[in-house]
């Protein structure tokens, strides 16, 4: 049952009703969510829920519908986001887990850990111990296995997830994993389900081969009630009469998981597929669906494989397939999750321990809270970070530059409205911040209205131009008699709208606005062009900079400019670029204050080699005016 709790409820009386229910025998949970307190209570004794209602302090109870009741939505609104060191997964972050199949030797674990790592993986994973069809294929290294596997883990900086087999087994593994995958061939293994549930770690539960999705979720429900709120599901194709592929890779599974579940669900292409063509589109088609992220199965030598070979994909199409990834992110409103290297000697592997604290980490946008600026924050870091709304982009460049925020995430260029000039002459005028990073969001609009408004009802429609404009052919079809009004910005719409509790006004702005101020997407992505998107820099004091930028690999740099007034010397400067082969990738000229007629010119290139960038720099410094390299970053689509 769901014991909801007054807003007032003192200590004293929580401490009550939480032993109450222990007493009659309840596992008792309590989940602090947005807008209520609950305390969850499950447990195998029936209890008349008038005599909890009754408790000072208690608002209501209401009971769980399903039969899975830890793992229910019913039970906590929220999506559960699991920790698995320094990776997260769930929320609005898709993470990759690759690895090979079985870990074989030190050579073939350590080489392809560290590919992985460096195209984008977050976990390695790696079976130690293989339940093999056949008692004559190879059944894995076991515990000397785990051993190399937790060795590559740390020298690559990569938590790992290993599948158990065995109950008598889970001990000796807690002390190597940091993720206990629990198989398909298991997922109904109950004993082994409590004794990995009692240590409390993350655990990846695979779907059955032939289980239904309530099955499914009793098994994570046993891993629950047993002790760990730390589960991740995964599907990974179930078994049908179709025989082309390995399994059939069940894709709407996960949808309708997340609509049942807080728990996050991630997808298997390798085993749902069985053939490594598959696994790039299958991986795709998952992230499209709104996981969590993938567990896909890399080799370095996929021919010589002791196990599932097959499936394996080469480094190079691994690396693929995670821009790939990375590129379709946007569109399901996530951002791929990046975990900084810790080099643990260096100081600045001590300024990254502290940054794994993100609650104190301060990141400034402009705009109010809602703000597709505040989306952008949201995908460049962890939920937890604190945000700093500004009224204006000066005023968040100032906050990072006095300290009073570490970053600030902004918009420098949208794919319909060009670039945008304010942020790049700002950075001009502040040499002593510089680019760490950028990240991009898809802008979608909602029209937003006062909970329960009709359409019939809106008179006036308020936004920023840019959303009224870009909502035109909406707003023409669909409310072609209700007055247009500029607002200043999106969000801000939505919070007029919040304020004056008024149905016969409604906003156009990006859905957060809506869940933000209490308000209702009356419509989902009316914008015209479904290829909107802004990028964003991320900005930091110089000091600040390593700790961002340590999510290698960086690729991208951009620079700025001035030359001497006289024929050819633009020319001369970007055929350096050309000579050393170097990409330009986007080229503005913008004035200089105080200099009428002079220009400063901002490059963006993708990285070459360290050495060719030193080389280049110092070229170019020779045959600028001024010259600064406005900062080295990870681009988000290559
Ligand atoms: C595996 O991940 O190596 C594995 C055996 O997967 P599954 O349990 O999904 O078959
Ligand atoms: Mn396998």
């Amino acid at each position: 049952m769901i014991v909801i709790l007054k807003q007032g409820i003192t200590p004293q009386e929580k401490d009550k009703v939480r032993s109450f229910l222990s007493e009659k025998g309840f596992i008792v949970k309590e989940i602090v969510g947005q807008q209520d307190t609950i305390l969850g209570a499950v447990g195998k004794v029936s209890l008349d829920p008038r005599t909890v209602e009754l408790l000072p302090g208690v608002s209501s109870v209401v009971p769980i519908s399903k039969p899975y009741k830890l793992a229910s939505r019913e039970l906590k609104k929220e999506d559960t986001i699991v920790r698995v060191g320094k990776v997260s997964i769930g929320g609005n972050r898709v993470a990759v887990i690759a690895g090979p199949c079985a870990v074989e030797n030190y050579d073939q674990i350590m080489t392809i850990a560290e590919s992985v790592r460096e195209s984008g993986a977050v976990m390695l994973r790696g079976g130690a111990f293989k339940p093999r069809t056949s008692p004559y294929a190879f059944q894995g290294l076991g515990e000397e296995g785990l051993k190399l596997l937790k060795k590559a883990g740390d020298a690559f900086d990569m938590p790992i997830t290993s599948e158990v087999v065995s109950p008598s087994d889970v001990k000796m593994m807690a002390e190597y994993v940091d993720m206990f995958q629990i198989g398909a061939r298991n997922m109904q293994n109950f004993e082994l389900l409590k004794e990995v549930g009692k240590t409390g770690m993350p655990v990846l539960l695979k779907r059955g081969l032939s289980a239904t999705i309530e099955e499914w979720l009793m098994a994570a429900e046993y891993l629950m009630a047993s002790g760990t709120d730390q589960v991740v599901l995964c599907e990974r194709g179930i078994r049908t009469y179709e025989k082309a592929t390995r399994n059939t890779l069940d894709c709407s599974a996960i949808p309708v998981v997340q609509k049942l579940t807080h728990l996050p669900v991630i997808g298997d292409p390798s085993h749902a597929t069985g053939i490594r063509d598959m696994v790039a589109p299958m991986s795709l088609a998952i992230v499209a669906s709104g996981a969590s992220g993938i567990i896909v199965e890399v080799h370095n030598a996929p021919e010589k494989a002791l196990s599932d070979g097959p499936q394996s994909l080469y480094p190079s199409q691994f690396r693929k397939l995670v821009h790939d990834i990375q590129a379709l992110c946007p569109v399901v409103g996530k951002s791929l999750e990046r975990v900084p290297r810790t080099e643990k000697t260096s100081s600045e592997g001590k300024a990254e321990a502290k940054k794994n604290d993100t609650s104190s980490i301060t990141v400034a946008f402009q705009g109010v809270r809602g703000a597709f600026s505040e989306l952008a924050v949201r995908r460049a870091f962890d939920d937890s970070v604190s945000v700093l709304p500004c009224h204006n982009f000066a005023d968040a460049f100032d906050a990072v530059s006095s300290g009073n925020a570490k970053y600030a995430v902004l918009p420098v260029e949208n794919t319909l409205g060009g670039t945008i000039y304010d942020n790049l002459d700002l950075l001009a005028m502040h040499p002593e911040l510089t680019v760490v990073g950028e990240v991009q969001v898809r802008i979608q609009h909602d029209l937003i209205v006062m909970p329960g408004t009709r359409i019939d009802e809106i008179k006036k429609v308020y936004s920023h131009p840019q959303g009224l404009k870009q909502c035109k052919a909406f707003l023409d079809k669909e409310l072609p008699d209700a007055e247009r009004v500029p607002f200043f910005d999106t969000a801000g719409a939505a919070e007029f709208v919040a304020g004056a509790k008024d149905k016969t006004i409604a906003a156009i702005a990006g859905a957060p606005a809506a869940a933000f101020y209490g308000l209702e997407s009356l419509r989902s992505s009316i914008e015209s062009d479904a290829s909107n998107y802004t990028r964003f820099y991320i900005i930091a004091r110089e000091e600040n900079a390593a700790v961002y930028r340590s999510q290698a690999p960086l690729d991208k740099a951009a620079i700025s400019f001035s030359v001497s007034d006289e024929s050819g010397s633009l020319m001369k400067v970007l055929s350096l670029l050309a000579d050393k082969g170097v990409n330009m990738t986007k080229l503005e000229s913008r004035p200089i204050p105080g200099k009428p007629w002079e220009y400063l010119f901002f490059v963006e290139l993708q990285l070459p080699q360290d050495d060719v960038f030193s080389a280049l720099c110092e070229e170019m410094k020779e045959n600028t005016v001024t010259f600064r390299v406005l900062g080295l970053y990870t681009s988000v689509i290559e």
